[in-house]
């Protein structure tokens, strides 16, 4: 089901959460649009970029699509981009370090001249007349990873970080309750994310960005300033990854 979050008359933040094959592991895709200019977000695999161009469509010209994000280099996150880079003018955002894995994604002459590289630091980008920051969140869960954080909508579309799986029916459920909501939370990120320090840092950058809600790429969003800063608070006590060795 497509979810329209956010809307004033110039800006617009979209969530399709229903595109997965049942069985596969649930996903959500994102499309930012500000001014009739558009982003969609860790578009996901081949499977879903049938669906996802068509539902993309519906609220945006394709032609009008500026940018393909890339949170990082995972299979769910990106292996539909050659449809995305054949169908659409786009430019595709991707950390430099995962740059040159993107010919296993698509052919190099598609991509060609069409990557914005991601210095580890981050970086900001032009979307119609808004400007979204691209955060990084490394080793959380993958050594090159970003987030984009929307300053109009304040949202922060976290990538893995914040990421439920839920038993069925995952995508619409919303998050009323975080202690019951761990449950769902807690096994992901002791295994994926990679230690403590990574998450004590990154919990100490948002902190400065005025976030209302946070928008995983699986399961609910973390919606309103208390679930967001008790998502925050908790992922800094977190043990995880190689803090499991003990
Ligand atoms: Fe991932």
């Amino acid at each position: 089901m497509a979810t329209e979050f956010f809307k004033n008359p110039a800006h617009r933040c979209i969530r399709f959460d229903d595109l997965t094959e049942k069985g596969d592991v649930q996903a959500n895709q994102y499309l930012i649009i500000d001014d009739g200019r558009g982003m969609v977000l860790d578009p996901g695999g081949a499977k879903q970029f049938g669906s996802l161009i068509v539902d993309l469509a519906a609220h945006l010209p394709t032609e009008n699509l500026d940018y393909i994000f890339l949170s990082h280099q995972d299979p769910d996150v990106g292996a539909g981009l050659n449809g995305f880079l054949l169908m659409t003018s786009a430019k595709l955002c991707v950390s430099a370090i995962w740059e040159r894995f993107i010919p296993s994604f698509t052919s190099k002459s598609i991509a060609a001249h069409r990557l914005i590289s991601i210095p580890d630091e981050g970086t900001r980008l032009k979307l119609g007349n808004a400007e979204l920051l691209v955060v990084p969140a490394h080793f959380l869960h993958s050594p090159g990873t970003f987030q984009v954080y929307d300053p109009i909508s304040k949202t922060l579309f976290s990538g893995d970080l914040g990421a439920s799986f839920f038993p069925r029916d995952p995508g619409t459920q919303s998050v009323t309750d975080f202690d019951a909501h761990l449950q769902y939370m807690t096994a992901f990120h002791r295994r994926y994310m990679a230690s403590n320090k990574a998450c004590v840092r990154w919990a100490a950058m948002v902190r400065s960005l005025d976030i209302e809600r946070m928008a995983p790429q699986h399961g609910a969003m973390l919606e309103g300033k208390p679930l967001v800063n008790r998502f925050i608070e908790w992922i800094t006590h977190l043990q995880c990854g190689v803090d499991l060795y003990g």
